[in-house]
């Protein structure tokens, strides 16, 4: 395999010194324009601040649109969580109750998804998730932003924190060399905690043994004829859970020698477009998502299963007999990397008891879901029907760093808790908080750990957050 493996033993040369660009300076700096980036800079903005969002791609949505994570799981509260044996809604059944958890800059993009066409709201039928179409997502995006009056720079890597006394500010790689962007506070929503690291935050990555959640290669499939399918499915009901199953297809193709997946059964998802499904049901392990050299060979593997399973669809299950791929991630989807210890660690007893907190922020109500790091199984545990979590203010606040926030994927838990909070509705509700705190830190000249908990909370409530259900 011509893949550029991890040099066996490492030598290193000194660069030279150089110089920047200063490009702007700011109150409050978001790193990454995924989910948590959005909410950022969305909360940040209507808090008052000057505001600038910086993106290494050239469009924003993150998973949302980079690696076509489809659809923001349910952020509602839920009766009883089951998948449906025979079930063909190609939507998680977990029959929310109504409630939603999360709003304000979720409720935004929603909305802006919805009326653009893009998206099905969340209801009975979709299981309180929303598919959504990822190119009317990346319009989306920008009107988020444009309405709240938040300014981008897109097509710019941040390669470390910008650090004088404290962290004040970023250094971005570009087409035009070398960027800094000067700001008060900066906020974290890489997914990877990539400023909080270099800044010298310390964290965590993985569980005891070291495992990481696997990473996946989505793509979707168009011309998909689901009547068929259906067909299939009333015939073998115990065959197809919703939005997974296919074990005896799956059989079949292994004994043929034609599927070779790391994982125990097919996944796939609806979309707003009735020809159109999300599949994701590659699975490469071992890998992680900050090493170059990982992430290369993910890529490939990926691409190697994604052609595999692409097959498999049209020559085994029924209605995909003319179906294609449309379209892969731009990158491979990545679960999971650092998690910054912050003053407060989120556990699986805060999220399966649905603890609540004094600072809450934002609330969740995903369940606790382990893609094995090894290989195949995958481990659901619910949060208690109806009811929700609280993520408290201080996981954002990395322990020992000044003048930065960290909101997303990255902020601060164990690694099973993070199963459940790294979904998009919570990481865009965390995301929202944290461009509120620095807003406030920023105006008030007071560094992040010291804005009262109340304050961000009163500005969260009055953006439109739902904090208590
Ligand atoms: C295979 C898979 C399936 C999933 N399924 C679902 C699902 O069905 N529903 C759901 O809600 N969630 C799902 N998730 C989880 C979800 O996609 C992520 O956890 C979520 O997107 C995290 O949001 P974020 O904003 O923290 O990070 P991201 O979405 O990763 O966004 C980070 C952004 O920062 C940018 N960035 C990163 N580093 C830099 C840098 N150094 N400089 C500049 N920009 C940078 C990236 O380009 C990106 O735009 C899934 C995840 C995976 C991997």
């Amino acid at each position: 395999m011509p893949i550029l493996r991890r040099p066996e033993k490492i030598s290193t040369v000194t660069l030279p010194s150089r110089t920047a660009v200063v490009a702007a300076e700011t109150q409050v700096l978001i790193v990454g324009g995924g989910p948590a980036g959005l909410g950022a800079a969305f909360g940040a903005a209507r808090a008052g601040a000057d505001v600038i969002l910086a993106e290494r791609y050239g469009f924003l949505g993150g998973n949302a649109t980079a690696a076509l994570v489809i659809p923001i799981s349910s952020y509602y509260t839920h009766q009883n969580e089951h998948q449906t044996r025979g079930s063909t809604s190609l939507f998680p059944t977990d029959h929310g109750d109504g409630n939603p958890t999360i709003a304000g800059a979720l409720g935004d993009l929603v909305s802006r998804l919805v009326l653009g066409g893009g998206a099905l709201p969340p209801s009975d039928r979709t299981g309180y998730t929303v598919p959504f179409d990822p190119e009317i997502f990346k319009a989306a995006a920008f009107g988020m932003l444009d309405s709240a009056g938040a300014n981008y720079l897109l097509h710019c890597f941040a390669s470390s924190a910008f650090i004088e006394d404290a962290v004040s500010g970023a250094v971005f790689e570009t087409k035009s060399g070398p960027v800094v962007i000067r700001a008060q506070v900066v906020v974290d929503c890489t997914g990877d905690g990539d400023m909080a690291a270099s800044a010298g935050a310390t964290f965590e990555v993985g569980r005891e043994d070291g495992g990481v959640q696997p990473m996946t290669l989505l793509f979707r499939m168009g011309e998909f004829e689901k009547a068929a399918f259906d067909a299939y499915v009333k015939e073998h009901p115990d065959q197809w859970y919703g939005i997974h199953g296919l074990w005896d297809l799956i059989r079949k193709a292994e004994e043929a020698g034609e599927l070779d997946l790391p994982r125990e059964d097919i996944l796939f998802f609806g979309s707003p477009h009735e020809k159109e499904v999300d599949v994701n049901s590659s699975r490469i392990i071992n890998v992680l998502g900050t090493d170059v050299w990982d992430l290369t060979y993910a890529e490939w593997e990926g691409r190697r299963q994604v052609s595999m399973i692409s097959a498999f669809f049209r020559r085994y299950v029924p209605g995909f007999e003319k179906a294609y791929t449309i379209q892969s991630g731009t990158t491979v989807c990545v679960r999971e990397t650092r998690r910054i210890l912050g003053e407060y660690q989120l556990t699986a007893d805060d999220v399966l008891e649905a603890r609540k907190h004094d600072d809450v922020i934002a609330l969740g109500t995903y369940p606790i879901d382990e893609h094995n790091p090894k290989g195949k199984g995958t481990m659901l545990k619910p949060v208690p029907a109806g009811r929700a979590y609280d993520i408290p203010l201080r996981c954002l606040i990395p322990k020992g760093v000044e003048n930065l926030v960290v909101a997303g994927r990255c902020i601060s838990g164990t690694h099973e808790a993070n199963t459940s909070y790294r979904v998009m509705p919570i990481s865009m509700a965390t995301g929202h908080a944290a461009g509120v705190c620095a807003a406030i830190a920023a105006r008030t000249f007071r560094p992040p750990r010291q804005v009262p908990f109340k304050d961000v909370q009163k500005e969260l409530i009055r953006q439109g957050a739902i904090l208590e259900v």
